[in-house]
């Protein structure tokens, strides 16, 4: 079997992606590579439930050690502009994922990221494509996006801990104001209702 680095961001995103890549023949490798997630609690709880599940289906999984300074330093000067922001957080995680790949000799990487319709699957293509090629790896570019719904109704059947932001402290502060405009708005149409 085809080996593939999968970089992996939570249990409920491993879910579609890992049963696809093993449909194509391929055994991934799931690499949980997240210096992105704030605060190291929500590290830890996103990571134990991906673990959990992995071992479940015999999937092997590598941890990258979790060093939130590289994100800081990957997105210094990006904060206040989300699209750029988020392009530096994918590129070092997958080039943290790309490293483990060269060190288990596998050439090729792939990212469950792309099964999100919350992420803008164009620009995450561009940037897997060009992790994958300056390491030297073939990018198994995948879009999961279709099997997302699968993947919301699994992981609520497992019981699996469902984040309600990205992962970063900016995407919790965004997901947070973003919750309560929409309620403020709410709250305003039922007030307004005759
Ligand atoms: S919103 Fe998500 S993808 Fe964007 S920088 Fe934050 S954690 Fe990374």
């Amino acid at each position: 079997m085809e080996r593939v680095v999968l970089h992996a961001c939570c249990g409920p995103c491993l879910l579609e992606p890992l049963d696809a890549l093993r449909a194509e023949g391929f055994e991934p490798l799931v690499v949980y590579a997240n210096p992105n997630i704030h605060p190291r609690a929500e590290y830890e709880r996103r990571r134990d439930v991906l673990v959990e599940y992995a071992a479940s289906v015999g999937a092997e999984v590598v941890e990258v050690p979790y060093a939130p300074v590289l994100w800081l330093e990957a997105t210094a000067g990006l904060w206040r502009t989300p699209a750029e922001r988020c392009r530096a957080c994918w590129r070092l995680r997958l080039a943290l994922a790309a490293r483990v790949a060269a060190e288990r000799g596998i050439d090729a990487l792939a990212t469950t990221l792309t099964v999100s319709p919350y992420q803008d699957a164009a620009a995450l293509d561009e940037v897997a494509r060009e992790v994958a090629e300056q390491a030297g790896l073939a990018y198994v570019g995948r879009d999961f996006r279709s099997r997302y719904q699968d993947a919301v109704r699994r992981s609520k059947e497992l019981g699996m801990y469902r984040q309600k932001y990205c992962g970063c402290m900016l995407s919790e502060w965004e997901a947070a104001k973003a919750r309560a405009d929409r309620d403020a708005r709410r709250a305003k149409e039922k007030g307004g209702a005759p």
